[in-house]
């Protein structure tokens, strides 16, 4: 029989992922044992190097599982596909007629004996019958195609002469014996079919425990095998999105769409007043806005140079009025500027959203950005956790790149864009819109600070203040981490006993105290930094301490 029941099928392929899993473990096994005496992790601490292990395991674990469930039914299918071939084929096929005994030359007839010749893959299977003579008893046999079955000679491995060969059977016991009449060659073979019958059912037994024993564990269940796909699956889409991500600030477009300042009305209004009031256009006054999609805002505007009439009084506007508005995310709506007796009046548009400033900034409509997710799966994971994650992750790459490009040209920093932010300075922590936070390698400056550093108050290679350690101590970690009250802080710092660095502001004010580590040797050997006071201890569901 080739067509088994499905449950041989699914008993198979588990087997195989049992034993696929278990040698992931042995290998682990290994690793694990050798990583006391790799010299390379001696450097890193042993609980560190655990942490890592557990996790590369746990990982290559999953995936194993994973894969193997992800080719269970297509596997089993072909399986089952090939045997029923097979089996169609022994069922379907009758013995060829008109076989003849060579000797009586009569009819020889088939006996009910059949078998699929099915160890030649690619070539076409072949089922083969026994024939017999009912008059001189010969046997023959054929195959569906009327070829004749013909047994290979017997030759010696040594002259490659032919061999004798002889059986014995003794109980189940089949002993061959192949000898060379040419050489001396003599093989003897003994086949025990108890023998193998045993170890046959022994390895029927073996299987049948390990599939009662680790089914559960290595074979996932539908819900956690599409659990597994899906985890891969919103994987693939976060990464690609996170690319994308980061692309897209590659592009020069981007780069000004971030520059174009997201100006309001007021200033606005400012804006265009100073420019106009120059060119004497006067009285500049908004209407009620029409605020839909967008933000549509009509003006008037006196005329004061009497000279200045029609036609070019309004190109003479419309010039100055484009040009006042290139760095801003509003636009002089086209042709909408009349004139009537020195009256001129117009409409202006006011962009908000991401694509709108792209298009501002000059992004071309036609050519779409090749992608490597179709849109069903990305629609599909889009609220995805890993993929928001993604999401801004590749943003801040994006940012940080674009960022250290324009380094090259300005290679002391620079302060961001007005609508970054608000961020909070790594120094002084105070939080300040993007245009007063000037950046380069050191890290987020807030203008104050960053002016300290350059009059040479403080080091320019200060670390953030949470990252501190060993460099500069901020002024509330001398209560928190070394535990010296602000009274008696203040008190050591006028005996000059603590150094402190005072920051002060453009009118002169301080706002910010800090200690260099470097300058304050004595007070630290006076007051060492004390243990944190709060324990971190969070254990995981299986009971491990886990980092942070
Ligand atoms: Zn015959
Ligand atoms: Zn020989
Ligand atoms: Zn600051």
């Amino acid at each position: 029989m080739y067509l088994k029941p499905m449950e041989y099928y699914t008993d198979l392929y588990d087997l195989f992922t049992i034993k696929a899993c278990l040698e992931v473990i042995e290998l682990w096994k290994d690793l694990y044992k050798k990583k006391d005496t790799d010299e390379k992790l001696k450097e890193i601490p042993a609980d560190e190097v655990e942490g890592d292990f557990n996790y590369c395991f746990g990982w290559e674990i999953r995936i194993e599982k994973g894969e193997r469930y992800r080719k269970k039914a297509k596997t089993i299918k072909e399986w089952i596909d090939r045997d029923t071939v097979k089996q169609d084929k022994l069922d379907a096929t009758s013995p060829p007629s008109n076989i003849i005994c060579p000797y009586c030359k009569v009819e020889m007839l088939a006996g009910d004996f059949k078998d699929l010749e099915d160890f030649d893959e690619g070539k076409p299977l072949r089922v083969l019958f026994f024939f017999e003579c009912h008059k001189c008893k010969k046997r023959k046999g054929f195959f569906d195609n009327g070829k004749e079955y013909t047994s290979k000679p017997n030759l010696c491995p040594n002259c490659g002469k032919k061999v004798k060969v002889t059986f014995i059977k003794k109980g189940e016991v089949i002993t061959t014996i192949t000898k060379c009449p040419s050489c001396k060659y003599k093989n003897v073979e003994i086949d025990d079919w108890e023998k193998s019958r045993l170890e046959h059912e022994a390895n029927k037994k073996k299987d049948k425990e390990l599939l009662e024993k680790y089914r559960e564990e290595f074979c996932l269940s539908d819900k956690d095998g599409q659990a597994y796909l899906e985890l891969i699956e919103a994987m693939e889409v976060a990464n690609a999105v996170r690319e994308e991500e980061m692309q897209k600030y590659d592009n020069p477009v981007y780069q000004r769409s971030l520059q174009l300042k997201k100006t309001t009305i007021v200033d606005l209004e400012k804006l265009l007043i100073n420019i106009l009031e120059k060119a004497k256009y006067t009285k500049l006054s908004f209407d009620k806005p029409d605020i839909g999609q967008y933000v549509i805002v009509p003006f008037t505007v006196q005329d004061l140079d009497s000279l200045r009439k029609d036609r070019i009084s309004v190109s003479e506007l419309e010039k100055l009025i484009n040009r006042a508005l290139e760095d801003t995310n509003w636009r002089l709506l086209s042709n909408s500027i009349m004139y009537r007796l020195g009256y001129l009046e117009g409409r202006l548009k006011g962009y908000e959203n991401e694509e709108d400033m792209l298009k501002l900034a000059g992004k071309k409509e036609n050519p779409k950005l090749e992608q490597k997710i179709d849109d069903l799966k990305r629609q599909k994971y889009i609220s995805n956790n890993l993929v928001q994650l993604a999401r801004l992750l590749g943003e801040q790459e994006g940012i940080e790149n674009m960022r250290k490009r324009r380094l090259a040209k300005e290679p002391d920093g620079f302060f961001l864009e007005a609508s970054e932010g608000p961020l909070g300075c790594g120094i002084c922590g105070g939080q300040h819109p993007g245009n007063e936070i000037w950046w380069n390698l050191d890290g987020l400056r807030c203008s104050d600070c960053w002016r300290n550093i350059k009059e040479g108050v403080i080091p320019s290679n200060l670390k953030h203040m949470y990252d501190n350690d060993g460099q500069w101590i901020s002024n509330w970690q001398i209560h928190s981490d070394y535990g010296v009250h602000p009274g008696t802080r203040d008190k050591l710092i006028r005996q000059g006993f603590l150094k402190a660095k005072k920051l002060k502001d453009k009118k002169g004010a301080i706002y910010c105290t800090l200690f260099l580590v470097s300058e304050n040797k004595d007070f630290l050997d006076k007051y060492p930094k004390q243990k944190s006071e709060i324990e971190v201890n969070i254990v995981d569901s299986k009971g491990s301490k886990v980092m942070l």
